[in-house]
């Protein structure tokens, strides 16, 4: 039998241990992936230290997959050998729950799917993905620049597109990371007045080289007040995870403003009656599926939005995790395998 390499995590907080595996073969509805490029996202730490129930080990984490479609298994449409393909979160959807008629697949009842914790991932050379949940990948991105879009891409994208914020105004991305440094340049691709909003003075070049039309430093100024001065915030896009950040803008949102939470923090304490004067909200969002990737992309080779990356080589697995996790990555860290 063939052999691939990948990266496996055998038990929660073990370490990533490169194998010799069998190439899979792909079951119904389901293709096989030859994977060039595959980011390393904070949430593979659920699969590396033990933080989500239920996770089957060894697994193979990795959920911002670019390749090629290698095999396709019987009924599947749409794809056939060689077409580049990428994957993320979202890893299928039955198609016949109440959620899914409704068209909310990203919610589907009957299984929850999830590239690389309930499935095998992309820290490898090939790995199985089901057909409905595969996005092209247009020509004029890299393997490696298309990873990352994959997560941090399409949490940001599809989240600010959906936000009901309408070119020319004023949108405020919080944190300049993996997530922040996407979410301003689709911020200001999709027309609106960007400000970026991070710690330190010293970030500012970066933001604006971004396209962010303003910048606030939350370590030296108020955000809250600073957006006030700008007219208020349509839409906070909150890619922190520290809640104490989060609530820190709230009053800086416009009239109808929503805080949009992508940022898995622990908490969030605010007080109820800073909503009700601006009848604000705060509202959380799911990346999409793999048609929101499938724009995210091609939003992305349109207008130029590129994620900055630092790249390992697959064997480097442990080197890239860890540069993600000290929060040093500029900006996103994507393993290659070669392929
Ligand atoms: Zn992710
Ligand atoms: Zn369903």
């Amino acid at each position: 039998m063939p052999k691939m390499r990948a990266i496996q995590v055998s038990r929660p907080q073990g370490p990533f241990e490169m194998v010799e595996r069998e190439i899979p073969e792909p079951g119904a509805g389901s293709v096989r992936i030859k994977i060039q490029a595959c980011g390393i996202c904070h949430s593979d730490s659920l699969v590396k230290e033990g933080g989500m129930p239920g996770i089957a080990y060894p697994r193979i984490p990795g959920h911002e997959v670019i390749g090629i479609v290698d095999a396709v298994g019987p009924g599947v449409a749409g794809w056939k050998p060689g077409q580049r393909a990428g994957i993320g979160w979202n890893g299928g959807y039955c198609g016949y729950c109440g959620a899914c008629r409704r068209g909310d697949f990203f919610a589907c009842q009957t299984s929850t799917l999830i590239t690389g914790l309930t499935s095998d991932g992309g820290y490898a050379e090939y790995m199985i993905a089901r057909a409905e949940a595969l996005a092209r990948v247009p020509e004029e991105l890299s393997a490696v620049e298309a990873a990352p879009l994959m997560c941090a891409g399409i949490t940001t994208f599809n989240s600010l597109r959906n936000s009901g914020a309408r070119p020319g105004e004023v949108v405020a991305v919080l944190g300049l990371g993996g997530l922040g440094h996407l979410g301003v340049q689709f911020a200001a691709k999709l027309g609106f007045k960007a400000v970026a909003i991070a710690r330190g003075q010293d970030k500012e070049p970066l933001a604006k080289s971004l396209g962010a039309w303003r910048y606030i430093d939350s370590k030296a100024q108020d955000p809250a007040a600073e957006l006030s001065k700008l007219g208020g915030a349509k839409v906070v896009l909150a890619t922190v995870t520290a809640g104490d950040a989060m609530a820190a803008v709230l009053g800086g949102l416009g009239i109808n403003g929503t805080l949009l939470v992508v940022g898995a923090a622990a908490s969030l304490t605010l007080s109820p009656a800073q909503l009700l004067g601006g009848r604000h909200s705060i509202k959380g969002w799911y990346s999409g599926t793999s048609i929101d990737s499938e724009d995210t992309l091609a939003f992305s080779a349109l207008t130029g939005v590129r994620p900055m990356n630092e790249v390992f080589s697959l064997e480097r697995a442990a080197e890239g995790y860890e540069r993600m996790l000290s929060g040093k990555a500029r900006f996103r860290a994507v393993l290659t395998t070669g392929n």
